[in-house]
């Protein structure tokens, strides 16, 4: 894992002071309220939610549909901006940063997974993996996606297309996806999603493994399957969040 990356885009935005410590979690929410205006309708999508998630901890967020679990993983991730309260990341307050430093962090300190698979399909599994370093992809980058194809189960799919792969071989080339720059932060919404227990099992095993390397994970879910997995369940009820454990 390489050193958290926070520190040099907060300082290149000079928004926001310096509190990194070692004791810093890597991802935490405080009061945080979004609310979403469309056509005269308001929607209060989060509502004063306090979470804090510590190095190798997987946490598992479930809640009906509409609750907010969405909008909760898009704020821990720089896609959705609080209407007001603060994201921390690895100590570091990053809900105003500007749009670049918030696409570098996303880069080199977020894992994501969405909740559809987003593989391109003229790419090969590989391809896929390595889209994240498009742009400064190398030896020791293909190198470091062949690895992780091998982790996830999927040494010999590595040349296939997602057409050639079943839905649970695409989730875990979204995961080899999320890891290729070794992020501190891996945020998944319904990563088993639709698929059958055994292989949502599978999904679930590997982000086991990432936590035991000491990466915070954040999964939000309708599905309990996941829980069994989690070191912690949290609810959004309407956009709160409830300890449930
Ligand atoms: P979940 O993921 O739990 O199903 P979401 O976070 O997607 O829930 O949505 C929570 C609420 O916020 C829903 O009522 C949804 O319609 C609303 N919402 C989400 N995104 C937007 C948006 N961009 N504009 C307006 N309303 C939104
Ligand atoms: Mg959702």
């Amino acid at each position: 894992m390489t050193g958290p990356n926070v520190p040099e885009a907060v300082a290149e935005s000079q928004t926001a002071e310096t509190k990194t410590g070692a004791d810093a979690p890597p991802l935490q929410l405080r009061g945080v309220d979004r609310i979403y205006e469309r056509g005269g309708e308001t929607v209060r999508a989060l509502q004063d939610v306090d979470l804090t998630v510590r190095a190798g901890e997987f946490v598992a967020v479930v809640g009906p549909s509409g609750s907010g679990k969405s909008t909760m993983l898009n704020t821990l991730g720089l896609l959705d901006t609080p209407t007001s309260g603060d994201v921390f990341l690895d100590g570091d307050e990053v809900s105003d940063l500007d749009d670049e430093a918030r696409t570098r962090l996303r880069k080199e300190y977020i894992g994501f997974i969405f909740q559809d698979f987003y593989l391109l399909p003229t790419l090969t599994a590989l391809e896929n993996v390595l889209l994240p370093t498009v742009y400064d992809a190398d030896r020791e980058a293909t190198d470091r996606g062949r690895g992780l194809l091998q982790r996830v189960g999927l040494g010999d799919r590595i040349t296939h297309r997602p057409t050639e792969l079943s839905g649970g071989q695409k989730q875990r080339v979204a995961i080899a996806r999320s890891l290729i720059n070794s992020p501190e932060v891996l945020l998944a919404d319904e990563p088993t999603g639709n698929l059958d227990t055994d292989t949502g099992r599978q999904v679930l095993g590997e982000f086991e493994r990432v936590c035991e390397e000491g990466v915070a994970v954040v999964a939000v879910t309708h599905d309990e399957l996941v829980t069994e997995y989690a070191d912690r369940t949290v609810e959004l009820v309407d956009g709160r969040l409830e300890d449930r454990r």
